[in-house]
């Protein structure tokens, strides 16, 4: 039965705590649930926006136009001996040791063991999906422990767990049209990028994927989980935030502008920006790269501090830095 209420405020689905108000709001809790709420906002000729766990969005303080989804649908089914007709990616994030975080020396190659495909939808939070498989015996996503998020969030924006991409995992996946038609696709479909996949450009919604697991070494695994989370927690903000604003700079910026790191924290820093705050959204002083909202954080307050942090930041070294988070309206 699909639940659909008016206005309902949006902070509290988001990490971040600011956005105004769902013109009409629903919440998924399985696929069937999203299906029918996307049907239903095609018949109704509604604009729809699908939420996860908010964790890299900027709600508008004017609130979202149509009907935003909350995806809470949540199953996981484990395929053993599985026949894969693909090879599991080995594209970098652009990452670079030291400069905030250090992980290196926790990677593994997961691909020499044993594989398995976990099927999962995309309203599953991504660390209870990193604690059952490690719970199984099963490795390969270890290293994007300490995210927020859910499975859809994470394969839209095709996240980066130090130098590990999640796109690299995928093998195949359902997706939904704006009609609500089901459409199968594979690995080669999302055109992953770095903090990219071709969902940011055809608006399909992710309804689940297959994640190509492995049977690795679950001691080492358990370990990298914890130190992940150790090391991320003693630099994330414990006020509210939506994680890197910015994407980090490409290796040519990086040579051009002669940067040690390609960390767009880096850069702010440089800019003099570190520790500014407009309103209630401050630059963390910790990690440059993310902005915290102190309490009163608005959308307009931190709309005009990334604006100001790309003016500082064209001033200074002549490139131009863009958000990783994305704007709902
Ligand atoms: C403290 C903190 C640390 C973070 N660390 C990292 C990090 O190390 N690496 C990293 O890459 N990111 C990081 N992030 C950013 C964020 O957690 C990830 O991008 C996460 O995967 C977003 O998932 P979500 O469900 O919260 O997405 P949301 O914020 O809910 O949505 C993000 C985008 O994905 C779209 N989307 C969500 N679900 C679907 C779906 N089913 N189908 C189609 N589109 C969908 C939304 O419409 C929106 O455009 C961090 C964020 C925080 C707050």
């Amino acid at each position: 039965m699909i639940d659909i209420k008016k206005n309902v405020n949006l902070k509290n689905y988001t990490t971040f705590k600011i956005g105004g108000n769902a013109e009409l709001f629903s919440e998924a809790f399985s696929n069937e649930d999203l299906i029918d709420l996307i049907k239903y906002a095609h018949i109704k000729k509604i604009p729809t926006t699908i939420i996860g766990g908010g964790s890299n969005i900027l709600i508008s303080d004017n609130g979202i136009k149509g009907l935003t989804i909350i995806n809470r649908a949540k199953s996981i089914e484990i395929i053993e001996n599985p026949k894969i007709d693909f090879e599991t990616q080995n594209n970098k994030s652009r990452y670079q040791e030291g400069e905030y975080f250090k992980f290196s020396d926790l990677d593994d190659d997961d691909s020499i063991y044993d594989k398995v495909i976990v099927k999962v939808s995309s309203g599953v939070n991504l660390t209870y999906l990193i604690n059952e498989t490690l719970s199984k015996g099963i490795t390969g996503i270890q290293y994007f422990t300490a995210i927020p998020g859910s499975i859809g969030g994470a394969i839209f924006n095709n996240i980066h767990g130090g130098s590990k991409l999640i796109g690299n995992l995928v093998y195949k996946a359902r997706l939904i049209d704006l009609k609500g038609n089901i459409i199968k696709v594979d690995h080669s479909f999302f055109n992953f990028d770095y903090d990219k996949s071709i969902l940011h450009e055809n608006k399909y919604f992710l309804l689940d994927v297959e994640l190509i697991l492995f049977k690795g070494n679950i001691d080492k695994a358990k370990n990298t989980s914890r130190e992940w989370l150790k090391r991320k927690r003693a630099v994330q903000p414990i006020l509210p935030s939506a994680g890197s604003i910015f994407k980090n700079i490409t290796d040519e910026e990086k040579e051009v502008i002669s940067s040690p790191v390609n960390s767009a924290g880096w850069v702010i820093e440089q800019a003099g920006m570190k520790g500014y705050s407009i309103g209630g959204a401050k630059v963390y002083d910790k990690h440059a790269n993310y902005i915290i909202n102190t309490g009163t954080a608005t959308q307009k307050d931190v709309s005009s501090l990334i604006l100001e942090i790309k003016e500082k930041v064209l001033k200074k070294f002549k490139i131009e830095i863009n958000e990783e988070i994305i704007f709902k309206e």
